[in-house]
């Protein structure tokens, strides 16, 4: 059984709507040995934060509440502490700041908003596909490139949502830029997640694709980080058996009791 979640919103997050101490409960009852909260912090193309962190204690009100959660559970789950910074290709100083100004145990780096419209919110019957794919893609390569986090999240995001639309996309068309993606990650001693949602949303694969998990195995890539995305209590740890399958076919291992301020236990 699995017992890692790397990627759980609490109710911080502004689209997330239970609270963190609701969550441990529940992970505690799953026998996790660590929930990684990864609450939202986005920036726009200008190099602001988005909406999500307009507050200047957002950060700081997380940061006490996984610690106190910490200690309260501790010798029963570790509760860590990350953050999940969309975009961090438009504010890379901006970012690192954050990144350093907390004692965070871990960073996914997304990209959500491309021309800073969600991927949830376009009208993908109505978008150039192959051009919304292309800058998609360029993004993820600048982010892998020079932005400081420690796993790339849901990498092929951009098909789940359209999907919903009844559009099929796949980014392995573009498998040169997939590639280098994957190969710098793989340079740069970061991971690659793998990611539940598209198992609750009717996939049949994790994000990424099986053929995306190829790839990162045969660029070099040896740990993935697991995370199952949820924004509520009933979804943490979930998929994360028929995860372990994918992961273990292409002989990828799951990335355990990381803390990028301290040696790995
Ligand atoms: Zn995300």
């Amino acid at each position: 059984m699995t017992s890692v979640d790397y990627h759980v919103h609490s109710s911080f997050s502004p689209d997330a709507r239970d609270d963190m101490r609701k969550m441990v409960e529940k992970a505690v009852s799953l026998n996790l040995e660590e929930i990684m909260f990864t609450d939202h912090f986005e920036f726009l193309s200008d190099g602001r934060p988005g909406r999500f962190c307009s507050s200047v204690d957002y950060i700081p009100r997380i940061v006490d509440e996984v610690i106190r959660l910490r200690d309260e559970y501790a010798g029963r789950i570790y509760v860590g502490l990350g953050l999940e910074i969309g975009q961090m290709q438009f504010a890379e100083k901006e970012s690192k700041e954050i990144v350093n100004s907390y004692p965070f145990d871990f960073i996914l780096a997304s990209y959500h908003k491309v021309h800073d419209v969600d991927l949830s919110c376009y009208d993908y019957l109505k978008t150039d596909i192959q051009s919304l794919v292309h800058d998609y893609l360029e993004g993820l390569l600048l982010i892998s490139e020079r932005a400081d986090f420690d796993s790339l999240a849901h990498i092929d995001l951009v098909k789940r949502y359209a999907h919903r639309q009844g559009i099929e996309i796949r980014i392995e068309k573009e498998e040169k830029i997939v590639r280098r993606i994957l190969r710098l990650l793989v340079e740069r001693g970061k991971f690659l997640e793998v990611n539940t949602s598209s198992l609750r949303q009717n996939f049949e694969e994790c994000l990424p694709s099986d053929e995306i998990l190829s790839w990162y195995a045969e660029e070099g890539g040896n740990f993935v980080t697991l995370g199952s995305d949820s924004h509520r209590t009933d979804d943490i740890a979930s998929g994360m058996q028929e995860a372990e399958k994918h992961i273990a076919a292409f002989g990828l291992n799951i990335l355990r009791k990381y803390r990028r301020n301290t040696e790995v236990v």
